[in-house]
């Protein structure tokens, strides 16, 4: 093995990752007087986050009534009954808190005329327990909103010194005695080696989009936190729902935020037909997402798709005013412009399903604590390691995540980890020391990859997983097509050891990033298809043609995923169903959140 340049970092807190939730934890973190790093492979408001467009949920009630106890029953119904009840409920009672704390950090969030935080409607959020009207409850910075939290809560964290690592590359957690106490990164610019010892380390790596061929996401989200859990020996949850965003620009994948849905868009099909009123008589083009994007797919099935080739959709703003267009949606009119060649003020933009969140992720109790379950002990906690936001599965969203719904889990989360991570950090206890032998494990991986010489090259290989994936589990899911696609993703999986990588340089190789990235998206992407195969049912985001209903006597409990080498271990764990507050006591009435069919 070469001979590395090794530095040594000691911290109370590493949290990996600053996108909203990366950045939200470090806050919380610093300002609690933790010495805490930030561990980041992209700038960070380059991370994903700076791309969330329509907003973040809140049920703060300035464009009418509203209730956290109405956000919390359209969350249970979005995630399809499988989210946990008291994360579910922490979520939406703390999400007012959260999002006044982040207006007071400095988020210019849009106005309405008596000065109020703007809110505007998106699907699946409604009044009443879903008896009401659809309820403006979605906090916007015009179509920015994800940009406008980057920057505050990255300027936020500076002045809480808490201390960035930029462009570095978290290759694998350090695990000592069942206990995580740190991490291992590359420095990505002169290729030393950077070990962070650390009392609790918290993974905020966002989500592994790009395990798909056409996804909205950025192709830094590669899945990293769940590849460095599964080499831990720890398992990922829910991973076979998988979230498709009905208006993905056909052909680039790029998002139109479902914000435009929110201000009055509507898709047509190839005779012209506002199709959804046919399937979702009541919130029409705003039912939830999986709706919109199964009823799309229908659409084209059936031979009503729009173009030459019939394999897409219209969504049409022409009739909006221009003032709206401008003043609530003035980037969409750019990348309608840029990446459909369309003036969205006289044509409709063509749009797809395209890969969009991941509601699996790495199981936590909602404060941010990772799981290692058992099946005497479902809930069993693994010390020292936290997830949050994308990468993590607390969870909120179940089988389906509400538009809106991640920003705020994002900040929620971050913001419930710091809170915890204050409580169960001894502050006199001192930094673990270097686990070298945990160390050495994780160079010898890192130098297998970077001298790697078989005979697949590593965007071949990407390629063939993001293909397999986008073709067999997809929207629509059948027996057959998810069993064939678990074997030709044992195969695909199985080329990790005829990897080729071209360039042994240590300095800004990006072939052996990707290389690191693709051994990162294979465990994600098996976890996702070997889950999806095994659940004989219909549920949110996972549709299943032969089991169309939902089966909740059998089904309904998170799945559990050991990904080892190319074969994947099932195990479920039950579905937290107890609420943090009972009734009495001010919380939600459990029969209003009662398991009931999902229409919209
Ligand atoms: C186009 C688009 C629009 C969206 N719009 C909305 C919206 O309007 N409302 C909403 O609620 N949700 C929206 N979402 C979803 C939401 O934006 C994401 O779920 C969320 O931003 C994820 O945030 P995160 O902090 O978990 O991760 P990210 O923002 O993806 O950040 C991940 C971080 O981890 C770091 N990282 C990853 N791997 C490593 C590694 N190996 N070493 C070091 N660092 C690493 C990266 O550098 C980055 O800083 C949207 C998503 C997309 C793709």
């Amino acid at each position: 093995m070469a001979d590395y340049t090794i530095h040594t970092h000691d911290y109370d807190v590493v949290v990996v990752g600053a996108g909203g939730a990366g950045l939200r934890a470090t806050l919380g973190m610093a300002e609690q007087g933790l010495r805490t790093a930030c561990v980041t492979k992209v700038f960070p408001t380059r991370s994903h986050t700076v791309a969330a467009q329509g907003g973040i949920a809140a049920s703060l009630g300035n464009m009418g009534p509203d209730s956290w106890q109405w956000h919390m029953y359209d969350t249970v119904k979005g995630s399809d009954w499988l989210g946990d009840t008291d994360a579910m409920e922490y979520l939406a009672r703390e999400a007012p808190k959260a999002v006044y704390e982040l207006e007071h950090y400095g988020v210019p969030f849009s106005r309405t005329e008596e000065g109020k935080i703007y809110q505007r409607p998106f699907g699946g959020h409604t009044t009443e327990y879903g008896e009401g009207p659809p309820v403006q409850r979605t906090c916007a910075a015009a179509d920015r909103t994800g940009h406008a939290i980057l920057h505050t809560l990255y300027g936020q964290s500076l002045k809480h010194n808490a201390e960035f690592f930029i462009e570095y590359f978290a290759l694998d957690l350090i695990i000592t005695d069942g206990k995580c106490t740190g991490v291992v990164t590359w420095k990505l610019d002169d290729g030393e080696i950077h070990v962070f010892n650390a009392k609790m380390v918290v993974l905020a790596t966002g989500g592994y989009g790009r395990a798909y061929f056409s996804a909205t996401s950025a192709h830094t989200c590669t899945g990293d936190g769940g590849g460095m859990v599964a080499r831990a020996g720890l398992p990922l949850q829910d991973m076979e729902f998988v979230q498709f965003h009905p208006t993905g620009i056909y052909g680039s994948g790029c998002l139109i935020t479902e914000g435009a849905r929110g201000e009055g868009g509507y898709l047509t099909n190839s005779d012209g037909e506002r199709f959804m009123e046919r399937y979702a008589p009541t919130y029409k083009d705003l039912a939830s997402r999986d709706v919109v994007s199964r009823c799309m797919t229908m659409e084209i099935r059936e031979g009503r798709g729009v173009g030459p080739e019939g394999d897409h959709i219209f969504l049409n703003l022409m009739h909006l005013p221009p003032e709206t267009l401008h003043e609530r949606l003035p980037g969409i009119s750019e990348s309608a412009k840029i990446f459909a060649g369309v003036d969205l003020t006289r044509e409709p933009i063509p749009v797809l399903p395209t890969v969009h969140y991941n509601m699996g992720g790495i199981p936590t109790n909602y404060w941010g604590e990772v799981l290692a379950p058992t099946e005497d002990e479902p809930d069993r906690l693994f010390p020292g390691l936290m997830a949050v936001g994308e990468a993590g599965c607390a969870s909120v969203h179940g089988a389906n995540r509400l538009g809106s719904n991640s920003l705020i889990d994002l900040v929620v989360f971050g913001r419930a980890a710091a809170i915890r991570a204050g409580e169960v950090i001894d502050r006199k206890s001192s930094i673990p020391q270097t686990n070298q032998a945990a160390v050495d494990a994780a160079l010898a991986r890192f130098d297998a990859i970077r001298n790697a010489d078989g005979g697949t090259p590593v965007a071949a290989l990407r390629d063939e997983m993001q293909r397999t994936m986008q073709a067999d589990a997809a929207v629509f899911r059948t027996d057959k097509t998810l069993a064939e696609g678990v074997e030709k993703m044992a195969q695909v999986a199985a080329k990790l050891d005829d990897l080729h990588v071209t360039d042994r340089s240590l300095i800004w190789n990006t072939d052996l990033m990707e290389a690191l990235e693709l051994t990162n998206l294979m465990p994600n992407a098996l976890a996702t298809i070997v889950a999806a195969e095994a659940r004989k049912e219909s549920r949110g985001a996972h549709a299943h043609e032969d089991y169309p209903e939902r089966d909740d006597a059998e089904w309904r409990k998170h799945s559990l995923a050991w990904v080892e080498g190319n074969t994947v271990k099932l195990a479920y764990r039950p579905v937290h169903l107890d609420p943090l507050t009972p009734a009495e006591a001010g919380g939600i009435d459990m029969k209003k959140i009662a398991p009931k069919a999902r229409v919209y």
